[in-house]
């Protein structure tokens, strides 16, 4: 079996962990709008990644979808949808990585620290070395800021065994959530792979997260 674009970004991100740039920074000319290598990419926001550099991407090779967590939110979904019905991209990876913010708070602690709960500021303000200052009003949207489920911990927490678990749940959880979305095929001419890996920002290698597998609770 021939590889994979995926495969291809594997070997290209050892590359890159060993030192070597392969993202040409300069601009390569007019380019069809459906991208080269039929990709799209789920990624976190974080400054740490830059996602073209780490998969070895070229400009016109891929979509790349980012947002805090790198999480498949409904406008990830979106965005997917469109780009496999409408510009023909066939493989999904998803990025998380290691010392994500997302593991350093829960949804309801930022909620009610935005709305003016005292002790919630406190907690959020020790948690990011910055003041946090509340707004001390309602909103009803975003109705969820999808905190990476499990105990919060410091910011910038060194990763570990329990950390890379819940980072790997939610990599489970978007890899779940495209694989049974109604428009988004799995089987037949127009399947969609999908994968999903752990960056690790200290080294910037990338570590794939195993499907099936738990994405239950935990303490
Ligand atoms: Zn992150």
């Amino acid at each position: 079996m021939a590889a994979s674009e995926t495969d291809r970004f594997l070997e290209n991100n050892a590359r890159y962990a060993r030192g070597e740039a392969l993202h040409e920074p300069a601009h390569p000319g007019k380019q069809p709008i459906a991208p080269a290598r039929h990709v799209a990419v789920v990624a976190c926001m974080d400054a740490r990644l830059d996602v073209e550099d780490l998969l070895g991407l070229q400009t016109g090779e891929a979509h790349i979808i980012r947002n805090a967590g790198g999480v498949v939110t409904e406008d990830a979904l979106r965005s997917l949808v469109i780009s496999h019905h409408l510009l023909d991209t066939r493989e999904f990876i998803l990025v998380h990585h290691t010392r994500c913010g997302m593991l350093a708070f829960t949804d309801d602690l930022l909620k009610a620290g935005l709305e003016g709960d005292a002790p919630a500021g406190k907690l959020l303000g020790q948690a990011t070395n910055r003041r946090f200052t509340a707004c001390g009003k309602c909103a009803a949207s975003p109705a969820a800021f999808h905190a990476f489920r499990g105990a919060p911990e410091p910011l910038d927490a060194p990763p570990d065994d329990r950390n890379r678990e819940r980072l790997a749940w939610d990599v489970r959880r978007g890899m779940s959530a495209i694989l049974n979305h109604a428009w988004i095929p799995t089987q037949g001419a127009d399947a969609v792979t999908v994968r999903g890996f752990i960056y690790d920002v200290d080294t910037a290698r990338l570590e794939e997260v195993s499907y099936p597998g738990d994405v239950g609770s935990i303490g």
